[in-house]
């Protein structure tokens, strides 16, 4: 049997880790599941790399994780995967499908409709309560993630449907609105007498608790009303079937999450820091790694972002999410310079080719800022022209992050090796003229010691070779080219400035490229665009 791992936050209230406890063993009991493990990811034991550990030891190699939470928020998007990616670390060969969160779900609709009944027992001296003069305070944990937030919602909505309650409205006890005092205030002035306040939650803790005082005061302040608190969800054979529903689900590889509007993939009005966020496991204190984290650099960031060749409307919307978010953008001299005048006053921008020192040591330099600031809490941009990883040497700076354990991130970007031809109308690839286009460095010319550049090899091949950085090497390249076996009239287009107002073709032939680039003065950023596609070149109604 494939095991099962249930993954929850931990809580300082010793009654909800019994909870959990409980509810795993009652999972465990059931003769159709194997091997079944509970942990936290922080606070409470036991630690989630215990748990991951005893499947391990037994021999589990694929696991189902599942995050024991009603909605898709922090814990489950992100703090959950990021505890398991360091499992998986640990044991390597591990691998895990992901479950979905637990709501909205009709057992814990079921649930909460037997907790209010519950909590109504022996009021209107009948079998039965008045439902209709009955009003519910939905009360969910509250987030930063509007999704989840949506979700308490929609279960409100759910609850109601069919079931006579004169209403019921959704509340938050922590990070959203409406508070519980706002919602209770809300239902008494929509006429509520009776109120049952239903805590959308598993299990104990201090929020929950939270709950009831803050329903206490306001029953307190308002002696005319009738205002109860049901109890939670809690451990039960309902919860146990939802988790094993959930199990199969996974194993099933059907896991409907919803991402149509989460935060972190999709730029929603007000969360634009979300978009892309690297995600960090918290630190249980009986995992060992925790006892290596610094604090320092909570919530600072570093994302690499490329900014496509040049027009402000060619970099990729999680970049410009992370852009607009930022506090530090490090910007080198080809990104999109454009984007900058977009950014609020208060953003720092530093411009890396002005990093003091000199040339050689600028890198570390730039290395050094990302990490400082992000130390300091700053989320950074690092905006780089093209994509970071083509001749960005963004890798060394993600190094550098990793290894000052700054949490980073690398947004690709559109790069000018391909977009240069086509924004030049130059295919880099043509269905029966080159199958291969291969993207290569001029900024050492061929022979020299450092270079890692095969060009002979590059002779050889029929397709389409790409040009960067190479306006003063150009020359040198189309004569070794040649000298390899390249056709002396193979087409060659050198594209400058692309994207720009001022961006200009021209084109030659191979052997007379050297001299040509020379004579029109083709300036860097250019790219040249090497073979039969560039011949291709159009000028039709959309250029
Ligand atoms: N990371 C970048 C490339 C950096 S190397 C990318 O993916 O695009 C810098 C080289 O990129 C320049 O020398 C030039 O060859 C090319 N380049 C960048 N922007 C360009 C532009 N707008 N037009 C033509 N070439 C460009």
């Amino acid at each position: 049997m494939t095991g099962l791992v249930i993954v929850g936050h931990g809580t300082r209230s010793a009654a909800g880790v019994d909870q959990f406890a409980a509810l795993v063993e009652r999972v465990r009991r059931r003769a159709d599941i194997g091997d079944v493990e509970g942990g936290f990811i922080e606070l409470s034991r036991p630690p989630l790399t215990d748990a991951v550990g005893a499947l391990v030891a037994r021999g589990q190699r694929a696991l189902v994780a599942l995050p024991l939470v009603l909605t898709a928020a922090g814990h489950g998007k992100g703090d959950i995967p990021a505890a398991m990616f360091r499992e998986q670390q640990r044991h390597p060969g591990l691998s895990y499908r992901y479950g979905r969160p637990l709501g909205p779900h009709p057992l814990l609709h079921d649930a909460l409709e037997q907790r209010i009944d519950a909590a109504l027992v022996g009021v209107d001296h009948a079998d039965a309560p008045d439902r209709a003069a009955t009003w519910i305070a939905l009360i969910g944990r509250g987030s930063t993630d509007p999704d989840a937030n949506a979700e308490v919602a929609k279960v409100a909505r759910l609850l109601w449907e069919g079931r006579g309650y004169a209403g019921v409205e959704p509340g938050f006890i922590s990070l959203a609105q409406p508070s519980v005092p706002a919602v209770l205030e809300r239902l008494r002035r929509l006429g509520a007498r009776r109120i049952v306040v239903a805590p959308y939650f598993l299990f104990a803790g201090v929020l929950p608790d939270r709950i009831v005082a803050r329903s206490a005061e306001f029953a307190a302040a308002h002696p005319e009303l009738d205002v109860r608190v049901a109890d939670l969800i809690g451990d039960c054979d309902a919860l146990a079937d939802l988790v094993l529903e959930r199990y199969a689900e996974a194993l099933g590889g059907d896991i409907r999450m919803n991402c149509d509007t989460c935060a972190y993939r999709v730029l929603m009005p007000g969360f634009a820091d979300k978009v892309g966020r690297p995600q960090r496991p918290h630190d249980h204190p009986d995992d060992p790694v925790g006892h290596h984290h610094h604090h320092a650099h909570d919530h600072g960031s570093v994302a690499l972002v490329g900014g496509g060749p040049g027009p402000d409307d060619l970099i990729t919307v999680r970049g410009k999410a992370l852009l607009d978010a930022a506090d530090v953008v490090m910007v080198d001299r080809l990104a999109p310079q454009g984007l900058l005048s977009g950014l609020r006053p208060d953003v720092l921008v530093v411009d890396a080719a002005k990093v003091p020192r000199g040339p050689s040591m600028a890198q570390e330099a730039i290395n050094a800022a990302l990490v400082s600031h992000a130390r300091a809490g700053r989320r950074v941009v690092r905006l780089k022209g093209g994509d970071p990883y083509v001749f960005g040497r963004g890798h060394e700076e993600v190094q550098a992050c990793v290894a000052a354990g700054v949490p980073v991130t690398v947004v690709p970007g559109v790069s000018s090796a391909f977009a240069a031809p086509a924004l030049a109308g130059v295919p880099v690839t043509h269905r029966g003229v080159a199958h291969d286009v291969t993207v290569a460095s001029g900024h050492l010319p061929p022979g020299h010691p450092d270079s890692l550049v095969d060009w002979a090899a590059l002779a050889r091949t029929r397709g389409t070779v790409v040009l960067l950085m190479a306006v003063d090497t150009i020359a040198k390249i189309a004569t070794v080219l040649i000298e390899h076996g390249r056709a002396p009239e193979t087409p060659v287009l050198a594209v400058q400035d692309a994207g720009q107002p001022d961006q200009r073709s021209v084109p030659a032939r191979l052997d007379e490229i050297g001299a040509l680039a020379a004579r029109e003065g083709i300036r860097p950023p250019a790219v040249f665009v090497v073979g039969p596609v560039a011949a291709l070149t159009t000028t039709g109604p959309t250029v």
